[in-house]
């Protein structure tokens, strides 16, 4: 083993553990199960733990945690809760320019506890197709407007009171509706909402603006679900904050422009090998265009790519290649690195210029964020540990009993059939090596309830660890205190469950 076997020595005469700069000189790569972390002191309790950290140069959030810019992992609905519970979300570019830009618009113009996009229909419209959304959609209060379209005048409301016990499903929903509306006007905080709702005991509470165009949507069921997010990550406006992938190509350009029009706060230029021309221009021509918008550039894992990436402009650099758990571009291109050392080293790099890193890919528990933290980055993005989540795109099925979802790499010959093709490929490619997988993924129910466990986790880690915060943890990382210690694979067994009969894993 090529590793510095010196230890780091701790004040008196105890030697104890290396520390990152010594463990990561081996010529070995790591990744984060070959190595664990020894406690420091603990002297607060782990909810006096901070987890405020910077996304990008410009941009703090409170939680360390993105959700991947995958097409089963990030539309609005991943977007928005990531936002609420203090991180953020990245929406996909597996789409037309116009459907991601109205993802990045659903996020932006979300307000906790409105309903901003529901679905109306036109006088015309008949029962049946209530009925319709009722079985698609589960519920029925719908409004009426003019065209039938959301931003269209009100001209009624039909709920399931009005439409029970009408046989003939044919009927024009002009002749059922409610006219006698209580609406309430823009501006209108939740609470003012919430007492109309009270005060006139209806079901559902539409929202107009001075020309009695609706623009919202309140459902007393929801009233009661309401909860608040003190942590949301949220712009100057108090908008949450959305970011959204794009390519390298001239495309692109057009695409930047929309996601720009829609608000979006941070783009990723998503490609597998971040360090190249294309990216460079990519991020001058950001730059230039939209100096507002913050850049998250890569993916890189040396030091040297991330020279590049920052000498460009980039705002922040996405660490990781062929580390995903859908991936397969080590296996195919032979080129990548172990996370843990890639992490390190592009972190060291990247945090004397105040940039920092999101370290991407290979993550599969609560340890390997906290071991992502203690390499540097300064936030983790993830894949297959939120695809299972109601939030992440597509529908559960079942399998051998179990409910699942499906979860693909952008790579696989699946998603490149759909469209992108371009973070693995060039135009003149013909014949498409795939360097991702397509697979399921358990269902891990709603992600307000699964980021509240993984932040739980990351604050008991952190209290073992000795550290109130991200900045803290980096400190003792740079000044040699935090230290760690090789595993070998009996220790790495010795590590997790063993030597029973059988067990139940239950993660909350
Ligand atoms: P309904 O009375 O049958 O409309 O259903 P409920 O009010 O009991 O439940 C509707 C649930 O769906 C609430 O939690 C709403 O926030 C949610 N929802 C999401 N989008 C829409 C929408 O476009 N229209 C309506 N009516 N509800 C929506
Ligand atoms: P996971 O969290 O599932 O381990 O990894 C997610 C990450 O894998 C994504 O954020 C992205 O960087 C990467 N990724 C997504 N799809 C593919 C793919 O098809 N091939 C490769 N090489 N990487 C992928």
């Amino acid at each position: 083993m090529a590793i510095h076997e010196t230890p780091v020595s701790s004040p008196g005469t105890i030697q104890d553990g290396l520390s990152a700069e010594q463990f990561f000189q081996s010529v070995t790569g790591f990744t984060y199960d070959d190595f664990i972390l020894l406690p420091g002191h603990i002297d607060f309790s782990a909810d006096d733990v901070a987890l405020d950290t910077q996304l990008t140069r410009n941009l703090s959030i409170k939680t360390p945690l993105v959700s991947s810019p995958m097409d089963t992992v990030t539309e609005a609905k991943m977007a928005i809760s990531m936002a609420l519970m203090g991180g953020i979300g990245i929406i996909h570019y597996n789409n037309s320019i116009e459907e991601q830009r109205d993802e990045v618009r659903k996020v932006k113009r979300y307000k906790n506890g409105f309903i901003t996009d529901p679905l109306t229909l036109s006088p015309e419209h008949r029962i049946r197709d209530i009925d319709e959304l009722k079985a698609n959609y589960g519920f029925s209060g719908i409004p009426i407007t003019e065209d039938g379209q959301m931003g269209s005048k009100l001209l009624g409301i039909v709920t399931s009171r009005d439409i029970d016990f009408i046989r003939d499903r044919d009927v024009p929903l002009s002749e059922i509706m409610t006219t006698d509306l209580v609406v309430a006007h823009e501006p209108c905080t939740l609470e003012e909402a919430n007492q109309i709702l009270k005060d006139s005991k209806k079901g559902k509470l539409p929202i107009v603006d001075k020309d009695n165009r609706v623009v919202a949507l309140i459902s007393r069921n929801d009233l009661k679900k309401n909860r608040d997010f003190p942590f949301a990550s949220k712009d100057d406006n108090k908008q949450l904050l959305a970011g959204a992938a794009i390519g390298t190509r001239e495309s692109d350009r057009e695409r930047l422009e929309a996601l720009n029009e829609a608000g979006v706060d941070v783009v990723i230029i998503d490609s597998s090998q971040g360090d190249s021309t294309y990216q460079i221009e990519m991020i001058q021509h950001i730059k230039r265009q939209f100096p507002t918008i913050q850049i998250i550039a890569g993916n890189i894992v040396t030091a040297t790519q991330a020279q590049h990436l920052i000498d460009a402009g980039a705002d922040a650099l996405r660490v990781g290649m062929g580390v995903g758990s859908i991936c397969t571009t080590q296996e195919v291109m032979a080129v990548g690195r172990p996370q843990a050392t890639a992490v390190y080293k592009t972190a060291r790099y990247a945090q004397a210029h105040g940039v920092p890193i999101i370290a991407d890919g290979g993550v599969s528990s609560i340890g390997h964020i906290i071991k992502a933290l203690s390499l540097g980055a300064s936030c983790v993005m993830m894949g297959s540990m939120l695809a299972g989540t109601e939030e992440a795109p597509g529908e559960y099925f079942y399998k051998d009993g179990i409910r699942l979802k499906k979860y693909r790499g952008m790579g696989s010959i699946e998603a490149m059939s759909k469209g992108s093709a371009t973070r693995y490929f060039s135009d003149s490619d013909r014949v498409r090596v795939a360097q991702g997988v397509s697979g399921a993924v358990v269902d891990k129910g709603s992600i307000l309830r699964y980021t509240h466990y993984l932040i739980q986790g990351i604050k008991h880690g952190f209290q073992d660890l000795g550290a109130r915060s991200v900045p803290a943890l980096h400190k003792n990382l740079y000044e040699n205190r935090l230290l760690f210690e090789r595993r070998t694979a009996a220790a790495q067994a010795e590590g997790g469950v063993h030597s029973l009969h059988s067990y139940e894993k239950s993660m909350i």
